[in-house]
């Protein structure tokens, strides 16, 4: 599902699943949409868009959630000038302790905030006729979800039984990212319907486990790699390739997506501060993964049929599956 409506999941691509064009860090309680500028933001997103389309990408999921800056109009636009397919999300992001939730993400259950998110899939955003394409939910990386993000992720799987949208949750370390999963596995989906996203804040093995188990591992931080080693910090290059590579030779690649999570024209600074370009993975990482062995088809895995079959609507529904021992797995 596009900003322009529904394509055949053919049709999609080459897609980077984890871009931003615009946000704003206000705050859900005070932001005001009517002082963005988007004239502004529009003339520095363009040219950046044209060079991904020259890098061969045809789909752009912009995960900027409800109350960051969410800007559909601008995404139509945007789409609209390039012909690239945009998609963005229904949701709401709670990481960050809440401060981009809304008043009534508090005082509403699971079932009503899933109501409002479903509305927006069949009626579109406010009154723009424009349909999300996915579920951007956020949760604090903390060993334990709280309760109010065991709501997001409820009203997610909720929204995703109803819609066939992918869940994309903000998430980071394993310990939230298998709650969820036990979560929505107990409520009778597949975890196919949830992708892992900033998988980067885990290691190999807390992969394996949730890829085996059916989910979308997300290592989507590739637009703030350098290109030297800094000793297993998150933005380490090799420690990416060294990830990927891992989920190749346990022959889970079908479950890997890799983004950038680039752009960031961001309001309230000048000129919208420094934007990021979406070009690592084609001039970084693809030449290193090369030299591991990867071929076209691998790289086709990747960035065409992998978020082809993630984000093609479907309602995944799955067995009750059994919950891992975080401490197997955990160092
Ligand atoms: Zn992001």
């Amino acid at each position: 599902m596009t900003v322009n409506g529904p394509i055949q999941p053919s049709e999609m691509g080459s897609t980077l699943v984890h871009e931003h064009v615009f946000l704003d860090w206000t705050g859900a309680e005070r932001m005001n949409s009517r002082l963005w500028k988007n004239e502004d933001a529009f003339k520095v997103i363009l040219p950046h868009l044209k060079k991904c389309q020259a890098l061969g990408i045809k789909t752009f999921m912009d995960c900027t959630p409800n109350f960051i800056g969410r800007n559909p109009l601008l995404l139509k636009r945007l789409a609209d000038s390039t012909g690239l397919q945009f998609m963005t999300n229904t949701g709401y992001y709670g990481a960050v302790n809440n401060k981009y939730l809304p008043a009534i993400a508090f005082k509403a259950s699971a079932r009503h905030l899933s109501r409002i998110w479903i509305r927006e899939f069949r009626k579109g955003i406010g009154k723009t006729g424009i349909r999300p394409g996915f579920i951007k939910i956020g949760v604090n990386g903390d060993s334990t979800l709280s309760p109010m993000h065991e709501k997001l992720i409820r009203a997610a799987a909720l929204t995703h039984l109803k819609t066939g949208l992918t869940i994309v949750a903000h998430t980071g370390p394993y310990a939230p990212a298998r709650q969820q999963v036990n979560i929505i596995t107990e409520m009778g989906l597949h975890p196919s319907a949830w992708v892992w996203t900033h998988a980067q804040g885990g290691n190999s093995a807390e992969h394996e486990d949730l890829a085996r188990r059916g989910a979308w591992i997300s290592l989507d931080g590739l637009g703030w790699v350098h290109p030297i080693d800094h000793n297993g910090d998150s933005t380490d290059l090799k420690k990416y390739v060294r990830q990927i590579v891992f989920l190749k030779q346990k022959g889970l690649l079908q479950h890997l997506l890799i983004s950038h999570d680039a752009g960031w024209f961001t309001h309230g600074m000048p000129g919208g501060g420094k934007f990021m370009p979406f070009s690592n993975i084609f001039e970084l990482v693809i030449p290193l993964l090369k030299k591991e062995g990867f071929s076209q088809e691998d790289f086709d895995q990747l960035l065409v049929k992998n978020p082809q079959g993630a984000f093609t609507l479907s309602v995944r529904k799955g067995r009750k599956g059994k919950p891992t021992s975080l401490t197997n797995l955990t160092r």
